[in-house]
């Protein structure tokens, strides 16, 4: 079974982080800087404090209007955030992310942030994956 690990040692380990009190304006420049759909805000001492999402910032938007960019990203966070462990399946990692309808995972490891994965992470491993298994096949089909 492939593990969170295998996706976190294929991709840098830079996690893009935030803090509470910057404003929903600075948190959108920073994903479209950054070409990713979601942040993690983290506190003083690097402690995970929520996520902000692109969907996060639409919401509000559409809820409050153009306004609403001046408020702390701590407002519009979600806060209950939902994590996976390095040793966890990339499988149950797709299961989670599909009944919670969200697309980001923080890993954490000893109480510590060590990584993120995103349905586009999961997406390409499992395309990988397949792809691998149908040339074994194809080789084993020739080879026979
Ligand atoms: P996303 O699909 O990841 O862009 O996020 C959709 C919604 O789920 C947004 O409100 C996010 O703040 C929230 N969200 C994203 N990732 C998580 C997570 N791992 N745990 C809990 N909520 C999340």
């Amino acid at each position: 079974m492939t593990t969170v690990a295998h996706i976190l040692a294929a991709k840098s380990r830079d996690i893009v982080t935030t803090q509470p009190h910057r404003t929903m304006a600075e948190v959108a420049r920073l994903l479209a800087d950054k070409g990713i759909g979601a942040v993690l805000v983290t506190g003083a001492d690097g402690d995970l404090l929520g996520i902000a999402s692109e969907r996060d910032i639409v919401r509000a938007i559409s809820r409050v209007g153009p306004s609403v960019l001046d408020d702390a990203i701590s407002r519009h966070m979600t806060t209950r955030v939902v994590s996976t462990r390095p040793d966890s399946t990339v499988t149950s990692v797709m299961e989670e992310m599909t009944a919670g309808r969200f697309r980001h995972m923080p890993v954490m490891e000893n109480g510590r942030l060590t990584g993120l994965v995103s349905i586009g992470d999961v997406v390409k491993h499992r395309i990988e994956q397949i792809e691998h298994e149908h040339s074994a096949l194809r080789e084993y089909i020739a080879t026979a």
